[in-house]
């Protein structure tokens, strides 16, 4: 049996932080599929098809990888791909309350499927879109937080 994980958020932008968690959870299952969530009500700064087509890009060629977005509930993407597992990324204490959230509630919506929580390298911790979007935005330099395809966006 086919071992698949929804790594689901926004991505916007992805960032190295980001492309680290999928390789772990590329260690953990056969195939880990990328939902890039809509999510009109965060006002993202990136629309959908840029964050999809960044993310896509960021790992053209990659056999385990598939890239999708999604709109409604996380778990009928995770039944619609077959997969058992939720991927999350945790940085430091301040994820966990939201993460616990969320983990909890997607139990109680399915509890076949797991949340499994993977921390990225030590260097990317203090990595978030966010901060990608601030620093650049005032002109700072973060070519070395995001992959490649993520550059030619945010110049400006
Ligand atoms: P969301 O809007 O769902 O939080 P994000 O794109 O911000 O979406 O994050 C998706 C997931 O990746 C979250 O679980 C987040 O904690 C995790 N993540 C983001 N950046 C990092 C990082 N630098 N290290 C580890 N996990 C991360």
């Amino acid at each position: 049996m086919k071992r698949t994980a929804i790594y689901p958020g926004t991505f916007d932008p992805i960032t190295l932080g980001h492309v680290d968690v999928v390789h772990r959870g590329l260690k953990l299952f056969d195939r880990v599929v990328i939902g890039v969530a809509a999510n009109p009500n965060k006002q993202p700064m990136f629309d959908l098809d840029t964050r999809l087509a960044m993310v896509r890009e960021t790992f053209t060629g990659k056999a385990r990888i598939e890239v999708v977005s999604f709109s409604g509930l996380l778990v009928e993407l995770a039944h619609d791909q077959h997969a058992n597992a939720i991927l999350r990324g945790l940085r430091a204490a301040s994820d966990f309350e939201y993460e616990f959230q969320m983990a909890t509630m997607n139990r109680r919506l399915d509890e076949r499927i797991e949340t499994v929580f993977v921390m990225a390298r030590e260097d990317y911790t203090f990595v978030s879109s966010r901060f990608i979007r601030e620093i650049s935005g005032m002109g700072g330099d973060v070519s070395e937080l995001v992959p490649p395809a993520v550059l030619p966006h945010l110049m400006p």
